[in-house]
């Protein structure tokens, strides 16, 4: 089961496990809960809660966008800057206007990271967590309306589209499909070598 009630990153994860076999039941399709968001709900915590209550092998993940310029925010509260209303257009258009105050305007000043932490968990309470990034730049205007939350200003590096305007099999296909770009993709790949494939 996959502990999110995040749609974007749900679709991520189901793409991800499929050619595994594996098929993924979301915690909202179980009826549970979503946790509170105080900045600090852990994929471990996550996982190991859900392992127990579905009585099956659950994934969390903690992911968000690390601004250099920003000192690293938004960071764990990447999902709170879009406010109550998930609106991630108010929430790019936050980090744009601090960037322009610290005078950061060449793609050198506007360097960030995404980075996810992922955990699987079962219900014996065994655990496995990876975490693994991806290295881009900001870029504005937000161009693309494909994937979510920031992708139409993340430039990963190397490639002059932003997330928002790669197709899903670009941004976290694997091999042979895809280059496993995303921080989520490559969180992924190193967990199913511990855990999913051979099993
Ligand atoms: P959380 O891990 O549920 O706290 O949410 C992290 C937040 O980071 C998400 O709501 C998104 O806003 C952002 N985020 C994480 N991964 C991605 C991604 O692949 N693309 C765009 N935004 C992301």
């Amino acid at each position: 089961m996959i502990a999110t009630h995040n749609p974007g990153k749900l679709a991520e994860m189901r793409e991800l496990l499929a050619p595994h076999g594996v098929e993924a039941v979301a915690a909202g399709e179980l009826g549970l809960g979503e946790p509170d968001e105080n900045g600090k709900t852990f994929s471990k915590i996550k996982a190991l809660a859900a392992a127990k209550s579905a009585q099956l092998p659950a994934f969390a993940d903690d992911s968000g966008l690390v601004v250099d310029a920003l000192g690293g925010a938004p960071g764990i509260l990447s999902a709170r800057w879009a406010g109550p209303n998930k609106d991630f257009m108010v929430a790019m258009t936050r980090i744009e206007r601090l960037l322009r105050e610290r005078g950061a305007t060449t793609p050198s000043q506007r360097s960030a990271h995404f980075v996810a932490a992922l955990c699987v968990a079962w219900p014996d309470n065994h655990l496995e967590e990876v975490e693994a990034r991806v290295d881009g730049t900001l870029v504005w205007p937000p161009c693309g309306t494909a994937g979510f939350g920031y992708d139409p200003m993340f430039m990963p590096d190397g490639y002059a589209r932003t997330f928002g305007e790669m197709t899903s099999i670009e941004k976290h296909g694997l091999p042979p499909l895809g280059l496993g770009l995303s921080h989520r993709a490559r969180a992924f790949v190193k967990l199913a070598e511990i855990c999913l494939d051979e099993h």
